[in-house]
């Protein structure tokens, strides 16, 4: 006790110990929805995929990058996001805790605020909140590994949620349309979706799905349409795209993203 009666205010910040993510180094922020199955169900989201829901977590993106100019690309998916800060960033001097609570709470406040713009229909009832955490990769090529990671992610969860849902909808249990679907797991995409066209009577049926649910959204600022003059001259617009971000193509036709 008599210790502590004599500590400073410099001790006492003395304890605080923020880890400061390494330099030159590209840091990725990923967010993911907690309990988002229970949100989705209690909000009777559409399944497998409710495009509403994605467009409202793709304007909260939007609004990340809006505020945070460090940010240079952002993938996201299901109830998840992956933001990219440029490798030089000193946003908070590096600072993990503080830019991650940052993002979520810039993402979680204009969830909230944009909500009845996405669901007019629909009361709020139980509050969404997300978790995050920072990773920080060494190169633009570990980078676009990264993010083609959880591009395939998204493929493979997305193929599976369409078999399984459609099983439901057919009349299924959901256990039943489970072990239906597991099973098919073990075989090929080929095979997936020949079922897929099976139960839908639609040839090529999964191609013909809204590539957002396919492929995820990517948002990045257009350096090439210089719409925005926010007084420091045009910066472009940030545009939403759902695009194949696996083959280098896409890198190749915006090599100034990771550049
Ligand atoms: P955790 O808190 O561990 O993240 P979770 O319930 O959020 O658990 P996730 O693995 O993150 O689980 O998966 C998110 C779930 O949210 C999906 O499985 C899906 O059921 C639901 N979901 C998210 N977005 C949508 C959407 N746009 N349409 C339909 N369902 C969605
Ligand atoms: P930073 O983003 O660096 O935190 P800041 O603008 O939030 O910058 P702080 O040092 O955190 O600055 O100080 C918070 C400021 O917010 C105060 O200086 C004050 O102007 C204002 N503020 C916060 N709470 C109140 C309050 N209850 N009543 C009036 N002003 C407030
Ligand atoms: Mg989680
Ligand atoms: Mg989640
Ligand atoms: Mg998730
Ligand atoms: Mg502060």
């Amino acid at each position: 006790r008599e210790k502590l009666n004599k500590t400073t205010p410099e001790d006492i910040k003395s304890f605080l110990h923020e880890s400061r993510l390494m330099l030159c180094t590209w840091i990725v922020v990923r967010i993911d929805g907690c309990h988002f199955h229970r949100f989705s169900e209690v909000h009777e989201f559409e399944k497998p995929n409710d495009a509403q829901a994605l467009n409202l977590m793709n304007a909260c993106a939007v609004a990340v990058l809006e505020d945070f100019r460090d940010i240079v690309f952002a993938y996201g998916v299901s109830d998840e996001y992956s933001f990219v800060l440029n490798k030089y960033s000193q946003l908070y001097q590096r600072c993990a805790g503080d830019i991650v609570s940052a993002v979520v709470s810039v993402f979680t406040s204009t969830y909230m605020m944009r909500w009845n713009e996405f669901f007019p229909q629909k009361e709020m009832e139980h509050l969404p909140y997300f978790d995050g955490r920072a990773v920080c990769y060494p190169s633009s090529e570990i980078v676009k590994d990264y993010l083609a990671w959880r591009q395939v992610d998204c493929h493979i969860n997305n193929q599976y949620n369409t078999c399984f849902w459609l099983l439901v909808k057919s009349g299924k249990s959901k256990s039943e349309a489970q072990i239906n679907t597991c099973d098919l797991q073990r075989t090929q995409t080929l095979e997936k979706n020949e079922l897929l066209d099976r139960l839908t009577g639609v040839p090529n049926y999964y191609k013909s799905l809204p590539p957002m649910f396919c492929l995820g959204s990517s948002v990045f600022w257009d350096k090439e349409s210089k719409l925005v003059d926010n007084g420091e001259g045009a910066t472009g617009r940030i545009v939403v795209g759902h695009c194949n971000i696996i083959e280098t193509g896409f890198w190749e036709a915006h090599p100034q993203i990771l550049d």
